[in-house]
């Protein structure tokens, strides 16, 4: 084997499809029974697939947008109203754009940078804004992953202005982009093993040992690591961290500052 990529979410696959379209023999070992990673879209009869993971195309993404068009799957602009079920009650949901003007506003008021929790704090301190502080956490925590107290005030609003705001959903979902590259590298003798947990990566420039959690021993010539930051950069002994040897000590001392 060529190059065993470990992880099958679109990072993984993309990189099968470049690999593989450049004539490389590729393996992928995947820990779960399906592929698409954090992309899992479910069949619906109600819709044109319900998303489990990602969802939108967000802006005019160049490769995303290239991939979809090569694949024939239509994109649709976003459209419609966002509702939420709590306990079997429907509520149209309580959105931090409905406060976005007057955060972006008070944002620009800020000359030495504070994190958003002190942001808040001293703009949003009274009780009639408590619907907003809570959109406002709920959006930088689900949306940009950051604890709002580290998270700058003027990071975010650099972010937040310079978004584009055209939003787009492929038909079908993002599954259907998980299919058609896969499709694309099985034609070409991809091999994608499911079910495999990688614990162990050893190895130096041109020859690699990975073995999974039940013993099987793979290798190849080079690997290529896919998985999420958070397993990437998991203590050697916490469940579900994968060993490298030699350490790649310098590599991981920079990722935990991602
Ligand atoms: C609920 C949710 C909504 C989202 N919404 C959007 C959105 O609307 N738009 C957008 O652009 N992005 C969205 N995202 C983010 C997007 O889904 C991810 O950025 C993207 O799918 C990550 O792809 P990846 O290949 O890097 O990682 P992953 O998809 O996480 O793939 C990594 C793969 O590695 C496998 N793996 C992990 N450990 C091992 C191991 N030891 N051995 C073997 N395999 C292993 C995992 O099982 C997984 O399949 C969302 C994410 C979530 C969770």
């Amino acid at each position: 084997m060529d190059v065993i990529i470990i992880g099958a979410g679109a990072a993984g696959l993309m990189a099968a499809n470049h690999l593989s379209g450049a004539g490389l023999k590729v393996c992928v070992l995947e820990a779960r029974d399906r592929l698409g990673g954090r992309i899992n879209t479910f069949s619906d009869p109600y819709s044109d697939g319900l998303e489990g993971g990602a969802e939108f195309v967000h802006g005019n993404l160049e490769v995303t947008l290239q991939l979809l068009k090569e694949a024939g799957i239509e994109k649709q602009e976003l459209t419609g109203e966002m509702w939420q079920v709590v306990d079997g009650k429907w509520s149209q949901e309580s959105e931090f754009f409905e406060y976005a003007e007057m955060v972006i506003e008070k944002l620009k008021l800020v000359k030495d940078d504070i994190s958003i929790e002190t942001f808040i704090d001293i703009y949003f301190a009274d009780e009639e804004f408590e619907p907003l502080r809570k959109s406002l956490t709920s959006y930088v925590e689900g949306y940009y992953s950051g604890e709002i107290s580290k998270t700058s005030a003027k990071s975010f609003l650099e972010e937040w202005m310079s978004e584009d705001h055209q939003q787009y959903r492929p038909v079908g979902g993002y599954g259907k982009m998980i299919e058609y590259l896969a499709g694309l590298c099985n034609r070409r003798g991809m091999v994608v093993q499911l079910s495999t947990v990688v614990k162990e990566i050893r190895g130096a420039k041109g020859h690699v040992e990975i073995t999974d959690e039940v013993g099987n021993t793979y290798t190849s010539q080079r690997v290529i690591i896919t998985i999420p930051l958070g397993v990437w950069t998991a203590e050697e002994n916490a469940k579900g961290a994968i060993c490298y040897s030699p350490a790649l000590t310098a590599k991981m001392e920079s990722s935990k500052q991602l």
